[in-house]
């Protein structure tokens, strides 16, 4: 099936894909991973050779190659497939270090390529790692799991079954899981609406619409990810709803994932809607702390085996981080990464304060820090009422305050000097640069004005 796959997408790539611009790239991944992954690990991709559907992509060292594959590869093809739509598989090639630019040019003989197995994602293809063995069970995701293995143990029972939960809750996760389940007895096709409709279209434009109904139409079992992806687009939704109901005629096991339930799709067909929600729809709820730390256990487990080394995190940080990622399991795992690549990186144990550390700037940039916020915290934290801090008063237990929050609405917030100066009761940019001037001078002579500020940015971070 494979194979098929393979040479179905190559009939369907375009002849005017752009070539890349791998600065656009480039910035693109600083933005999406945070500073701390791309400096330590993605600036040094280069960019080696590019074909229609996929790209060679130099790298220093085999562990640098591992490493990435192992927990990037994925977020790098979607990106990278967002400047190239015609893109499925990401080569690594080991490029050693003193090796100037020119000798990348020269690299380019195919059969010098070293594939790595998990580095050839395609597209349609199942992804190995995503499995029932490490996919953990909470309560939150309970039910789905467990119907997602009874449709393994009794094909058509539930049909379709639908899969819905929020972004990263492990939806993709557990349908790849039936399909490597299902796939050695099977016709297995594993596709994203997205995908689905890129054939579509390209089928169109080819005019070779009998291929592609025959192509999804003969799987036994037919995957479907994020099908909420088809509203608003209706001819890919008269193609999905003849597709569907082909296969169901012929006892086929549909299994569907979405981002909410069948009824809740909105700019979708009423038929498509309720044939969606005729078999049986189980939904994947956010993780509770108990399930994170499960995660996050079983991740460094999986980390330490791959690398034959101990990785040290602190049951203190391991709460931590449980606690402070609130919304997807992807985000956690992602969040667990990077304390992990910094204290690779840094070949240091880290503490608690060292991973509050790291993770400022991933936690801040969720959490919008208004000036009006500072002088809440900060009132509340020396305990005098507000009205009193931006009073015009001048004695020193008013003003320090006042120039804290100031001070911290500098440094914190993207207010300009006059700006801020106007928050607090229309005084004049000057008083603002003397607080600012004031509060540095102190905070690095004073050691508990330094821990003021440490706590007050702690409170207005948490
Ligand atoms: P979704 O498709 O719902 O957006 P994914 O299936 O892509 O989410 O999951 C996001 C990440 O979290 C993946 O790396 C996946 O392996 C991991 N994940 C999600 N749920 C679990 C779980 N219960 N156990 C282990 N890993 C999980
Ligand atoms: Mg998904």
């Amino acid at each position: 099936m494979d194979k098929n796959n393979r040479k179905k997408q190559n009939v369907y790539i375009s002849e005017e894909e752009k070539t890349l611009n791998w600065d656009e790239i480039q910035s693109s991944f600083s933005k999406t991973f945070g500073n701390e992954i791309y400096t330590s690990w993605l600036q040094k991709i280069s960019l080696v050779k590019e074909y229609n559907d996929y790209l060679i992509l130099g790298v220093p060292t085999r562990f640098f190659r591992d490493w990435i594959v192992s927990r990037y590869l994925d977020k790098i093809l979607e990106l990278v497939k967002s400047f190239k739509l015609s893109l499925n598989r990401i080569e690594f090639k080991i490029i050693e270090e003193n090796k100037n630019s020119s000798d990348l040019i020269k690299i380019d003989e195919l059969n010098k390529v070293t594939e790595i197995k998990d580095s050839i994602l395609n597209y349609n293809r199942l992804n190995p790692n995503l499995n029932f063995d490490n996919f953990i069970q909470g309560k939150s995701n309970d039910i789905a799991l467990s119907y997602s293995k009874k449709v393994c143990e009794h094909i058509s029972r539930y049909n379709p079954l639908y899969i819905c939960g929020g972004v990263g809750l492990g939806k993709t996760h557990l349908l790849n899981a039936i399909g490597l389940e299902l796939q050695s007895e099977n016709n297995v096709m594993f596709i994203s609406a997205e995908r689905f409709m890129y054939h579509f279209i390209k089928s169109i434009k080819k005019n070779d619409m009998v291929n592609f109904k025959d192509f999804f139409r003969k799987s036994s079992v037919f995957i479907i990810d994020d099908i909420q992806f088809i509203r608003g687009k209706e001819s890919l939704q008269e193609e999905f709803f003849h597709t569907f109901n082909s296969l169901m005629d012929k006892g086929s096991q549909i299994i569907i994932s979405a981002d909410r339930t069948p009824m809740k799709l909105d700019r979708v067909q009423e038929r498509i809607k309720s044939r969606l929600a005729g078999g049986l729809v189980v939904d994947i709820d956010t993780p509770d702390l108990e399930l994170k730390i499960k995660i996050i256990k079983k991740k460094i487990i999986e980390i330490e085996n791959q690398f034959k080394e101990n990785i040290n995190l602190s049951d203190d940080i391991i709460n931590y981080i449980a606690n402070e990622t609130k919304t997807s399991i992807r985000e956690l795992i992602g969040i667990l990464n990077r304390v992990i690549a910094f204290s690779r990186v840094h070949n240091k144990i880290l503490t608690i304060s060292d991973t509050k550390n790291i993770l400022k700037d991933v936690f801040s940039q969720i959490k919008v820090i208004t000036v009006d916020k500072i002088q809440n915290v900060v009132s509340n934290y020396f305990n005098i009422p507000l009205s009193e801090m931006l009073s015009q008063r001048r004695s020193r237990p008013l003003a320090r305050p006042r120039q804290i929050a100031m001070f911290l609405s500098k440094k914190m917030t993207t207010r300009s000097l006059p700006e801020i100066g106007r928050r607090f009761a229309n005084r004049d940019h000057t008083t603002v640069i003397h607080a600012v001037k004031t509060i540095t001078r102190l905070s690095e002579q004073d050691d508990e004005m330094k821990k003021n500020i440490n706590q007050i940015k702690s409170l207005l971070l948490e």
